[in-house]
C-alpha cells in the first residue's frame, strides 16, 4: 500500500480499527501492543481473512517499534479503562504515563506523522501528546466528536425512521457528560432538524447523545464501545491520507477560536493531507456558547490535575 498506519494498542478499538483500515486497503497496519504477542496474534489471524475477503493491505503486529518507522498516521487507543476502586485521578496518573511512553516512541520513528489520539480522558491525553511530541497543533487530533455525532445521526434516523445516509449532525465539547450537541446545525439532507422533529424529542436524542458511552458500557458490563469508535477513527484516517478536506468534529488545541485558548476542545475541523488544517467557527447561539465554555471548563480542570512531567 502507498501509506503505512501505525494503531498502538491491540485491544478491542485498536484491532477493530486495523481491522477496518486494511479492509478499506487505505494503508498497511502496524499494530503495537505492551502484549506483544496479542498484537502479532490479531495481526496474523485478520492476514489469514485477507484471501477470503481479498484486500491487498498488511497487518503486522507485535511490542516493538521500529516496525512503525515512517508512519503517515499513528492512531493510539493504548490505555486503561478504569477499575472499581480506581480514581478519576488514578486513571489520569496511569493513562498519562502510557501516552507519555507511546508518544515518545511514535515520535522518535515517525518524526513527521499525525497523531489520532484515541485514548481518555481524550482531551486530557490529546495534550499529554502535544507536550511530550512537541508537534503543532496539526498533527495532534482527538477522536471523539466523529463518534458523538455519529451516535446523534443514527438516534435521528431511528426517530424519524429514515435512512442514515443525509443526516449531518454535529456535537462540539469535551469529550465527556459536558459535550454540547447542536441540534440547531443537525440537517437531513438539507432540512434543519428542528423542523421535522418536535423540541422534546429532539432533546431526549440530546440527552442519550451525552449518555451514548454510558449505554454501551452498561450492556457490555466489561469494556467499552469500539465497533462505532473504530468507524469513526477511519473517516479521519481517511479524510487525512486521501485529503478529502473533509469537516469533521475533531478534538483540536484552540488558539483563540470559540475563545478559547491552549485546549484541546471539540470543534469542526478541516481535515486534509497536513491534518488538521483548519478550524471552522460555528456562529453559537448565547446558550450554546456558555455550554462549551462550562464544557471547556472541565476540559481545563482535567488539564490542571495532569501529573507533573
Ligand atoms: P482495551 O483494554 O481493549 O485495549 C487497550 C490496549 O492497550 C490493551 O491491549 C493493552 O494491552 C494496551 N496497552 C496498555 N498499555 C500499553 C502501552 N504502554 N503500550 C502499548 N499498548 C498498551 O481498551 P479499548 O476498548 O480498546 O479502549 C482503548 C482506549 O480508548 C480506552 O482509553 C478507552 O477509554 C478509549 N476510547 C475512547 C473513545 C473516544 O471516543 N475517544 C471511544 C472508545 C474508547
Amino acid at each position: 500500500m502507498q501509506y503505512k498506519v501505525t494503531v498502538v494498542g491491540a485491544g478491542n478499538v485498536g484491532a477493530t480499527t486495523a481491522q477496518r483500515i486494511a479492509e478499506a486497503e487505505l494503508a498497511d497496519v502496524v499494530m503495537v501492543d505492551v502484549l506483544a504477542d496479542l498484537a502479532t496474534g490479531k495481526a496474523l489471524d485478520m492476514m489469514e481473512a485477507a484471501p477470503v475477503l481479498g484486500f491487498n493491505a498488511k497487518i503486522s503486529g507485535g511490542g516493538d517499534y521500529a516496525p512503525t518507522a515512517g508512519s503517515d498516521v499513528c492512531v493510539v487507543t493504548s490505555g486503561l479503562a478504569r477499575k472499581p476502586g480506581m480514581s478519576r485521578d488514578d486513571l489520569l496518573a496511569k493513562n498519562t504515563d502510557i501516552i507519555r511512553e507511546v508518544t515518545t516512541q511514535l515520535v522518535k520513528y515517525s518524526p513527521d506523522t499525525i497523531i489520532i489520539m484515541v485514548t481518555n480522558p481524550l482531551d486530557a491525553m490529546c495534550e499529554v501528546a502535544r507536550r511530550v511530541s512537541g508537534f503543532p497543533r496539526e498533527r495532534i487530533i482527538g477522536m471523539a466528536g466523529v463518534l458523538d455525532a455519529a451516535r446523534m445521526r443514527w438516534f435521528i434516523a431511528d426517530a424519524l425512521k429514515i435512512s442514515v445516509q443525509d443526516i449531518d449532525a454535529f456535537v462540539l465539547g469535551g469529550h465527556g457528560d459536558t459535550m454540547v450537541p447542536l441540534p440547531r446545525y443537525a440537517t437531513v439532507n438539507g432540512i434543519p432538524l428542528p423542523q421535522l422533529l418536535a423540541a422534546d424529542k429532539i432533546e431526549a436524542i440530546n440527552a442519550r447523545t451525552r449518555s451514548g458511552g454510558a449505554e454501551i458500557v452498561n450492556y457490555y458490563k466489561q469494556g467499552s464501545a469500539y465497533y462505532a469508535p473504530s468507524a469513526a477513527v477511519l473517516d479521519m484516517v481517511a479524510a487525512i491520507l486521501h485529503d478529502k478536506k473533509k469537516i469533521l468534529p475533531c478534538a483540536v488545541y484552540l488558539n483563540g477560536e470559540y475563545g478559547l485558548k491552549d485546549l484541546f476542545v471539540g470543534v469542526p475541523a478541516l481535515l486534509g493531507r497536513k491534518g488538521m488544517e483548519k478550524v471552522i467557527e460555528l456562529d453559537l447561539s448565547a446558550d450554546e456558547k456558555a455550554q462549551l465554555q462550562k464544557s471547556a471548563d472541565a476540559v481545563h480542570e482535567l488539564v490542571t490535575a495532569l501529573p507533573k512531567f
